[in-house]
């Protein structure tokens, strides 16, 4: 199998001729390849995308009406789910991740395109009081072409609520998908045009984040840029961006805490803490990495976590366990690097899950790890490790929770869990985070709901009605009338 760009609704082979190679991570062997885009390739791409808004926003997909392009949406999400297996087969044997994780993904996928399809018609500017004699409006104009920079954990959730609502803003996108999760992004541009999407309107220009992503991010003819991925990256591409005066929205993971107090309903909790740690591996930018918790019911909680941890197994994505492997040799290696290092260090390990057997002489496996008694300024408890690893650490109070809680560079999500209602409210008050959750936790969850961090977890905000101002520039125009 060998992928091309998909650009003005064609297959097109890269610039160069090269391609990379498609790594099976429960194998570690490659199965397909995909284009080595490079400039070149990612101007082809502006050129369609600017093509499809049209140089006098005249282009086919610019003069669709608001209606005409939810019902395009619409269609977009049903075709999703009808091709809903089709997909999550693609991703999960890309990226690793258990197939129904993989389906979930395209379910959501689905349901970010139906939530901004029922948004175009509806995002309006105003009218706002002012000198007498004049009328002044505003109007939210779509920016023209956006970039999509993707990551490899959940490639189609992202493309969903970036994509997505771009489109709904009436902008053409290119996207630059993970070198390591491009088939599923490559499928659905196809997609895409078979539900009648004009040309340009969706491009996708696979390759190298140092060579195609870079060259979107410098790219003139792009007018926006969302970014998920590490933090060092989204630096580098918002600085670049930055000398063209390009705005960007960057999600750059996190180190999200739990705080878990004596009044909590344990039942209730624990499997939720659980779930939000082994949830595609760990490799979840809102995955909650550390769990915070009151001495007086530490021993105990350690101890029903640690009987859990231990039933967890690790398996290729066809088995549906709890896990599939890490999506590549290098995350693998980083992952298993830091849990050696917290193990030298004499960080204690509570619980560990098991690789099941079948899986564990090839493949990118790592099996689920609960340390506790970590000390807050360690590497385990200050890194994303972006694996099923739990950090566990004692507190003594509210004010010793949320210094350790606010104590990372980080914050794009946080947990409470309490019975008691002004504690939640208070704490959620006082937590550093883009989203706090009070007795639940949704990993990055909730299409409806604004995402997105604060401090090194990135700026902007995606997901929701509020995702698509950022795709939309404002204008204001005063009338003087008299
Ligand atoms: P990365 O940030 O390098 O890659 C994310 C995306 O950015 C990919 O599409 C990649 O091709 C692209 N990219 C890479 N270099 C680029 C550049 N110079 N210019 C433009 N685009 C570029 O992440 P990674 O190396 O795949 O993973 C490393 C770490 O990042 C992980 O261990 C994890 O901590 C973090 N991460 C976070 C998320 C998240 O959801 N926030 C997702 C993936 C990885």
């Amino acid at each position: 199998m060998e992928f091309r760009h998909f650009i003005g609704n064609t297959w097109s082979a890269p610039d160069n001729g090269a391609t990379l190679d498609v790594i099976d991570p429960s194998t570690g062997e490659p199965f397909a390849a995909i284009g080595r885009g490079n400039a070149a390739d990612i101007d082809a791409a502006v050129v369609a995308a600017r093509g499809a808004m049209g140089e006098a926003l005249d282009g086919p997909w610019a003069t669709r009406s608001p209606a005409e392009r939810a019902d395009l949406l619409f269609a977009y999400a049903a075709a999703v789910l009808e091709h809903g297996d089709e997909l999550a087969q693609l991703e999960a044997r890309d990226t690793g991740k258990a197939l129904k994780t993989a389906r979930t993904d395209a379910a959501v996928l689905a349901r970010y395109l139906r939530y901004y399809a029922g948004c175009v018609d509806k995002l309006h500017g105003e009218t706002l009081p002012y000198t007498t004699g004049f009328t002044v409006l505003t109007i939210r104009e779509p920016i023209g072409v956006t970039g999509h920079i993707i990551p490899w954990n959940y490639p189609m959730q992202i493309y969903g609520r970036s994509v997505g609502a771009s489109l709904a803003a009436g902008n053409a996108c290119v996207v630059k998908p993970a070198e390591d999760a491009s088939l599923s992004i490559l499928r659905l541009a196809e997609i895409a045009a078979e539900v009648g999407f004009p040309a340009g309107a969706i491009n996708v220009v696979t390759g190298l984040g140092s060579e195609a992503g870079a060259a979107l991010s410098a790219n003139p003819g792009i007018g926006h840029i969302s970014f998920t991925g590490s933090t060092v990256t989204g630096a580098l591409v918002a600085r670049t961006a930055a000398d063209r005066h390009c705005p960007t929205v960057l999600e750059l993971g996190g180190k999200s805490p739990q705080l878990l107090f004596d009044d909590a309903d344990l039942d209730e909790a624990l499997p939720v803490i659980l779930n939000a740690i082994v949830q595609n591996a760990g490799q979840t930018c809102s995955a909650g990495s550390r769990l915070l918790i009151q001495r007086n019911i530490y021993e105990q909680v350690i101890e029903r976590l640690a009987e859990r941890f231990a039933a967890l197994r690790s398996g290729p994505p066809a088995m549906d366990l709890d896990m599939g492997p890490l999506v590549n040799a290098k995350q693998h290696a980083r992952v298993r690097g830091l849990v050696q290092l917290a193990e030298s260090e004499g960080i204690p390990v509570a619980g560990r899950g098991k690789i099941v057997v079948e899986a564990s002489r090839s493949g990118f496996f790592q099996e689920a790890v609960l340390f506790r008694d970590v000390p807050p300024q360690s590497r385990l408890a200050q890194e994303e490790i972006f694996g099923p690893v739990l950090a566990a650490i004692p507190f003594d109070d509210e004010a010793d929770a949320v210094k350790i809680a606010n104590g990372t560079p980080y914050g794009l999500v946080a947990g409470v869990w309490t019975r008691d209602g002004s504690r939640g409210l208070r704490l959620a008050r006082k937590l550093q985070a883009g989203q706090v959750f009070i007795n639940n936790y949704g990993a990055g969850g909730g299409v409806e709901l604004p995402f997105g961090g604060v401090k090194a977890s990135g700026h902007g905000r995606e997901k929701g009605f509020e995702a698509l101002y950022g795709f939309t520039a404002l204008k204001t125009i005063a009338i003087k009338h008299g």
